[in-house]
């Protein structure tokens, strides 16, 4: 029997990739740093019955369309707003991600933004770069307590509850909001329930983990962030389409917020000229909440395992819905 033909749209480790080689017939796209081009995905997906995609490639109608090989796309993220999943299933393409795996990891990322953020660390290390250290003075780069401060967690999921077990451990006060109310974290985490507008008007620090959603599109908008304490601290590690960020960036300026930790944008990467990047009281990363060796490793290996099972007449061990 031919092995199935697999189409992995970055380059990987060779030694992860290895020992899937005697299931698969793999060819990747040979570039570490740069996406494969729109058009020689469009013309792999045609051919190929599976692919490991990554966030950066748009798995829309008009890929899925022109495909009648592809049984499986395995997303090398737990997000998955770059796949149309309502057309994926429409034409039986089975969708995978990496829920789990990059939990506690992505929860140590968002509250060291977080904690970067209230602290000032970045802005701190770069002032003592420049040379710029004089005599101690009191109120020298002063930041917020993050200790005993009310943190609020828009998205109490897998990633959201890890964060908030790393804030139970500086004593702070859980908020969260989600559609739905859930008793056991509640209980576990001895964190409260709370409507959107209560926990953005209470919190010293607001933490976006939902998913990217028409639903949650814009959800923290200008009307979102002048609710907020002028002195809260706003952290995003989800998706940077959650945010209005010419919003984000006038609550900045005129002193409606304290500042922000951001790891995700809206559009990625996002230009050095940015008038988020000009502010001193944000901290912005790469989009890297997921990104140890360990857990890179893990989180392609799981997408080659959900392949492999998929082609075995196994079920996958993390389908979408
Ligand atoms: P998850 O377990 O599915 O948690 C998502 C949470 O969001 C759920 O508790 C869900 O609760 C809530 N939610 C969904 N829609 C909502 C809405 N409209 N309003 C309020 N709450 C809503 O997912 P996860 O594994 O924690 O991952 C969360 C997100 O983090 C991913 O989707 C991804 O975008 C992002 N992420 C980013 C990085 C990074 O590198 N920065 C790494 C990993 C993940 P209800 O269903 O009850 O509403």
């Amino acid at each position: 029997m031919q092995k199935p033909y697999v189409f992995i749209t970055r380059a990987l480790p060779e030694s992860v990739i290895a020992p899937y080689r005697k299931q698969l017939n793999i060819e990747m796209w040979p570039e570490e740093e740069k996406p494969v081009p729109r058009e020689v995905l469009l013309e792999k997906s045609a051919q190929v019955d599976g692919l490991l995609t990554m966030l950066t490639d748009d798995i829309d109608q008009e890929l899925l369309k022109q495909t009648n090989t592809l049984n499986i796309v395995a997303n090398l993220a737990v997000g998955y707003d770059n796949i149309d999943i309502t057309y994926a299933e429409e034409k039986q393409v089975v969708v995978t991600n990496t829920p789990d795996v990059l939990t506690d990891t992505t929860a140590d990322l968002t509250f060291g933004l977080l904690m970067a953020a209230a602290r000032r660390i970045v802005e701190a290390s770069e002032f003592v770069k420049r040379g710029e250290w004089g005599p101690w003075s009191p109120l020298l780069l002063a930041g917020s307590d993050i200790h005993h401060k009310n943190i609020g967690i828009v998205g109490m999921g897998r990633i959201g509850e890890a964060v908030a077990k790393r804030a139970k451990g500086f004593d702070m006060n859980i908020l969260y909001h989600n559609r739905s109310r859930n008793k056991e974290t509640e209980e576990k985490l001895e964190a409260s329930f709370t409507e959107f507008h209560e926990l953005i008007e209470q919190s010293d620090f607001v933490v976006s983990m939902v998913p990217l959603t028409p639903e949650t599109h814009h959800m923290f908008d200008q009307a979102a962030f002048q609710r907020m304490k002028s002195e809260a601290i706003f952290i995003n590690a989800s998706r940077g389409a959650v945010v209005d960020e010419q919003s984000l960036y006038e609550a900045l300026v005129n002193n409606e917020i304290a500042g922000a930790g951001l790891d995700v944008f809206e559009k990625e990467p996002i230009g050095a000229d940015h008038p988020l990047l000009q502010l001193n009281q944000v901290v912005c990363l790469p989009h890297i909440g997921s990104a140890t060796r360990e857990t890179r490793i893990n989180m392609m290996e799981l997408c080659l395992d959900n392949i492999c099972r998929f082609f075995n007449g196994k079920n996958v061990l993390t389908p979408v819905k």
